[in-house]
């Protein structure tokens, strides 16, 4: 039953949901509106139960040879000098550049894959998924899962409007490549004025430095596509200030092809699945950068989906409930971003100070 099942989004979610598909004795297809992989981002973690998932998967030594090794967070005053310092090296926690674990996730995937194209109808019916490609051509499948990221195309189509399910979290971020000669090898080095955030991020195994902004403020309307606009506005949050590292940042930000920005956002939704389309990873739940646990909950999630097919013999209606059943809780937890973005971005002067006194408390503690 519901053998044939079309994959939209080649990222942590989709590829990990069309491993585990395939291992189970689906037949998957994967739609990537990106020509090729998305190589960009930051760190992502891998802990707890998505340890297990690319171990089962073969992967975790190449996750542990490839691991940032990133020892803390380090805040800084305008001079660079360190004012406090959070260690947050955890044996129970991998942390991989983004890039890295999508390389190695495609790798062991072995379905039929087509990039640069991208759903733009779906309709359903009582036997299958019909979708409309933007390529032109027309397809049919069993089933149909979004793991098309935070502003996915496939909720879109088939639960409505994003407004109705996206939270803004009063801030907007950016990520971009920088020098690899700024900041500290294997600390992330942030930089605080009052609602903002400049920060570098320096891997033990790359040679390039990332840098990223973030912005306390009030929601702005923009093009999520438009990168253009994207560093018009982060040049606007930060163009005028000279203090610390801001303006090399920003230079090396802004001729990052693969700069990236967007608000950060969660995903609410009360059911990820309608018939016999479902969502999974950021398109379902994204807790938002913030969280930490982006990677975490993709892996987790499209492996228990996969499972749930599993055990179901394809029936959706049975998999997709105990899916949502079994996910909900972790989601929940891992949305209560609360204290990490007041560790980021304090609000106030007096915030900073607080965070940095607790900061400097828990440091001679360990
Ligand atoms: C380029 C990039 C950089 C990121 N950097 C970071 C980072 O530094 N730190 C962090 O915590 N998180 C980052 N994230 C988000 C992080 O990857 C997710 O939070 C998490 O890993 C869950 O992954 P996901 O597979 O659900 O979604 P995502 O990783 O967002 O992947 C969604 C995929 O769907 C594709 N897609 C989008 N629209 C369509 C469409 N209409 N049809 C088909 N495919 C589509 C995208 O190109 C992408 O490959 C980044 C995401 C991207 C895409």
């Amino acid at each position: 039953m519901n053998k044939r099942i079309l994959v939209s989004g080649a990222s942590i979610a989709g590829l990990t949901l069309a491993y585990w598909l395939t291992r189970h004795g689906f037949q998957v297809t994967v739609v990537e509106r990106a020509e090729r992989l998305r190589a960009g981002g930051n760190g992502v973690d891998v802990r707890d139960q998505a340890t297990d998932v690319v171990a089962e998967m073969g992967l975790l030594s190449q996750i542990r040879a490839a691991a940032t090794d990133v020892h803390g967070m380090k805040f800084v005053d305008a001079a660079d000098r360190a004012v406090a310092r959070i260690d947050i090296r955890d044996p129970a926690s991998l942390e991989i550049m983004r890039g890295d674990l999508v390389a190695l996730l495609h790798g062991v995937t072995d379905v039929e894959y087509l990039f640069g194209d991208w759903i733009t109808a779906i309709r359903q019916d009582d036997d299958g998924v019909t979708v409309d490609l933007a390529s032109g051509g027309t397809r049919r499948f069993d089933l149909l899962v979004g793991a098309d990221g935070l502003h996915s195309a496939t909720r879109r189509l088939a639960f409505g409007p994003e407004a109705d399910y996206l939270t803004f979290k009063d801030h907007y971020f950016a990520f971009a490549d920088a020098d690899s000669s700024l900041g500290e090898d294997r600390w992330v080095t942030m930089f605080n004025t009052p609602g903002k955030m400049a920060g570098l991020y320096r891997s033990g195994n790359h040679a390039q430095a990332k840098a990223y902004f973030i912005v306390r403020s009030k929601p702005i309307t923009f093009d999520y596509r438009d990168v253009g606009e994207h560093k018009r506005l982060v040049r606007d949050a930060f163009g005028g200030d000279r203090s610390w590292r801001i303006p090399e940042l920003l230079d090396a930000a802004f001729a990052d092809p693969e700069f990236y920005f967007d608000a950060l956002s969660q995903v609410r939704m009360p059911t990820w699945s309608t018939g016999r389309v479902a969502l999974t990873g950021d398109a379902a739940w994204c807790a938002s950068p913030a969280s930490g646990a982006g990677a975490e909950l993709a892996l987790v999630g499209a492996y228990r989906l996969a499972e749930e097919l599993a055990a179901a013999e394809g029936d959706h209606r049975i998999a997709f409930a105990r899916y949502h059943a079994a996910l909900r809780g972790l989601v929940a937890k891992k949305q209560r971003i609360g204290v990490n973005v007041r560790v980021m971005v304090p609000r106030t002067e007096g915030g900073r100070r607080v965070r940095d006194f607790a900061a400097r408390l828990r440091s001679g503690r360990n």
